[in-house]
């Protein structure tokens, strides 16, 4: 006999964890199912303070506050010897003001653990395969497969997909949409630096420009290491030869600002590359299911906006879903794929911006107004649905603009 359920989620990252805790507060009985076996590795490691509303309505903030992770207050830009400090707190809109960076295994983990406490059951190493939304019936039946190779199916009145890279929905039913973003490289691995000092802040992320096209992130973590990673087009990471730590070492010696910090310094784990992230899908709802977390879109890394979109799209699927099972009609493009979208668009202003150079040219410029700066950090905290902020509200046009008036000292339309 078939396992029936009322919602079934597919993958426990943050945007599956948030989904299934929102559901089952709400009254209904809730399963994961993960394809990995926690705590995993994934890339991912700095919030942005929007998120940690979406962590306390579902009921998960108080078990992160109790591990300690590393405070991140702000976001640091540095290109040569020009530096742009945002700070949360100065930020336009009203809300958190710092938020964490950390180790995703650690955090994911705790997620899972909680939303197990809270009676959602979660079966690990266990990958969907197949789905059925039946015409004569209103639930879906799901093929599961765990690592023993053993096959059963679950009965759902409603999935909701949050397999993120794993894109499960899109695949199975081809709602897979290329980017309009190039395709990029990144090259990362976690550093010990445990002797840093206070010069280096630990208590944000360092994001330097370092060639056109390619970045660097810097995270540090208070377990004493930083996670570093290069993100380029592929032309940049073909000029390095040798194995992936001799590669990254030659990368690390040719950045000045991180040469003496690094050098000689430990790798906890052999660099990794990732490629391709960008995916965008033909859309996020259908009428037994919504996508959650990175399987709508994902775009860039550049502005830490991943782990937002993921809890803040299911924050907001998840009260839609309750509606539904409770027998409301839902308007999913508007109260669901719109708002989603609204996100999405104004990272994308600002993720084209800052690789075209021209949101560069805002950050390090010494004209740039601070209330105009305080309505940017809005954005770089993950308030992008505060369309009381112009830097939101015309995020396709305001950057542009105030980038020519930087330049050429033309007016802002
Ligand atoms: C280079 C790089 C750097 C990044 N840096 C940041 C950053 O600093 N800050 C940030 O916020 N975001 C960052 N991101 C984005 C971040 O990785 C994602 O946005 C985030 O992890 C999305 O969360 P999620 O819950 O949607 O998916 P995930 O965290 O990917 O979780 C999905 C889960 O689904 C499971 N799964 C997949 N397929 C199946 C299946 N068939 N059956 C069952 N389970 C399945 C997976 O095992 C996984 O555990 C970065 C991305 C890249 C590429």
């Amino acid at each position: 006999m078939n396992d029936k359920i009322d919602v079934l989620v597919i993958g426990a990252g943050p945007s599956g964890t948030i989904a299934a805790a929102m559901i089952r507060k709400a009254g209904f009985n809730v399963c994961i199912v993960e394809k990995e076996k926690f705590p995993r590795f994934v890339i991912g490691e700095s919030l942005l303070p929007r998120c940690m509303e979406a962590l306390e309505e579902a009921g998960l903030l108080e078990a992160l506050k109790k591990k300690k992770f590393q405070e991140k207050f702000g976001a640091k830009f540095i290109k040569g010897d020009l530096v742009c400090d945002f700070n949360f707190s100065d930020q336009h809109t009203k809300g958190w003001k710092w938020t964490w960076q950390m180790p995703r295994a650690d955090f994911d983990n705790t997620l899972a653990e909680e939303v197990q406490k809270m009676g959602v059951t979660i079966n690990f190493e266990t990958a969907v395969t197949a789905i059925e939304f039946r015409n004569d019936s209103s639930d879906s039946i799901t093929t599961v497969v765990d690592k023993s190779g053993k096959e059963r199916k679950i009965e759902a009145r409603f999935i909701v997909d949050a397999s993120g890279y794993g894109r499960v929905i899109p695949r199975l039913f081809n709602l897979d949409k290329p980017s309009n973003l190039p395709p990029r490289k990144t090259m990362f691995a976690h550093i010990a630096d445990d002797d840093r000092n206070q010069y280096e802040e630990p208590n944000r992320i360092i994001i330097i420009s370092h060639k056109p096209e390619v970045w660097i992130w810097g995270i540090p973590f208070s377990n004493g290491n930083t996670s570093v990673g290069y993100v380029g087009n592929k032309n940049f990471f073909e000029g390095f030869k040798g194995s992936n730590t001799e590669q990254f070492f030659s990368m690390i010696d040719e950045t000045p600002s991180l040469k003496k910090r690094f050098a000689n310094k430990e790798l906890r784990f052999e660099p990794r590359t990732i490629e391709g992230w960008s995916m965008s899908t033909e859309k996020f709802y259908g009428n037994r299911f919504v996508l959650t977390g990175n399987v709508t879109e994902f775009l860039d890394p550049i502005f830490s906006s991943g782990v937002t979109l993921a809890t803040v799209s299911s924050q907001t699927a998840s009260k839609l879903v309750v509606r539904q099972l409770n027998g409301e009609v839902i308007d999913w493009e508007k109260e669901y794929m719109a708002p989603v979208m609204q996100g999405v668009n104004t990272f994308r202003s600002y993720v084209m911006g800052w690789y075209d150079g021209f949101l560069q040219d805002i950050f390090f410029s010494d004209q740039t107004n601070p209330a105009f700066k305080n309505q940017i950090c809005s954005v770089l905290a993950g308030y992008v649905w505060d369309t009381s902020n112009p830097f939101v509200k015309k995020h396709d046009t305001i950057l542009k603009n105030l980038a020519k008036v930087i330049k050429f000292g033309e007016e802002i339309s």
